[in-house]
């Protein structure tokens, strides 16, 4: 069986933890998970047996050559993936220490193997891929907003939209900050519909870091600068 995995540096040395409780036939699976983040976990008879390595460099195309660990390096509990060069390249200001796919290995306490290229070419793929459209959808919603505003159907889909997709809220908020005065007294209505039926954490977000958004459409505004 496989699981997700998280190699962590929480203490200065390499550990590593389960993510989530989902068990899968295959590292394939695991791997286009949404929630997979460099490391996938082999067990077998329940007992952990290898950890399998995302192939690339966090930081540039080079393939993995081990990790970062320090303290005060990263808020992050994730060790750094990195290939020789880029662990070069960071700063030894921090207190860091570099620990190879071998050494990994030892403190892991289970064997280190990185997965296949081609795998991670796809992974990464898919990612890229959900990003670009997550943007393309924000960008949509935003663009559409001051036409479409007035429409309950819109708003129904923008809502939609917003609940599946962080990046939509952003966008509502860069069309709603860009609306000119006499604009926003035109659609106040729509606008303050659209902000009563957001989803409660984009209503949220809204409240605490889009403050002019949030005042257009009709929510509270929390903190300084409102
Ligand atoms: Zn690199």
């Amino acid at each position: 069986m496989f699981s997700a995995a998280l190699i962590t540096d929480r203490n200065g040395s390499l550990d590593w933890t389960v993510v989530g409780c989902a068990r899968f036939g295959s590292a394939e699976h695991v791997w286009r998970e949404p929630a997979t983040d460099g490391a996938v976990l082999r067990w077998e008879d329940g007992s952990p047996v290898e950890l399998i390595v995302e192939a690339y460099c966090c930081r540039c195309p080079a393939g993995t050559d081990g990790f970062l660990v320090g303290t005060g390096f990263d808020d992050d509990l994730a060790a750094m993936r990195l290939c020789a060069g880029c662990a070069l390249s960071v700063p030894s200001t921090e207190m860091l220490r570099w620990v190879d796919l071998d050494q990994a290995a030892a403190e892991l306490g289970v064997p280190v193997r990185l997965a296949s290229g081609a795998m991670t070419d796809q992974v990464r793929g898919d990612r890229l891929m959900r990003t670009v459209l997550d943007d393309l959808e924000a960008t949509l919603v935003g663009s559409n907003l001051r036409e479409r505003v007035a429409d309950p159907q819109w708003r129904e889909q923008a809502v939609r939209a917003a609940a599946g997709n962080p990046r939509v809220v952003v966008g509502i908020a860069d069309a709603v900050a860009d609306l000119g005065d006499g604009e926003v007294l035109d659609l106040y209505p729509a606008l303050a519909e659209l902000g009563r039926q957001l989803p409660r954490a984009a209503a949220r977000w809204l409240e605490s870091s889009g403050h002019v958004a949030a005042a257009r459409l009709g929510l509270p505004c929390l903190g300084a600068g409102a």
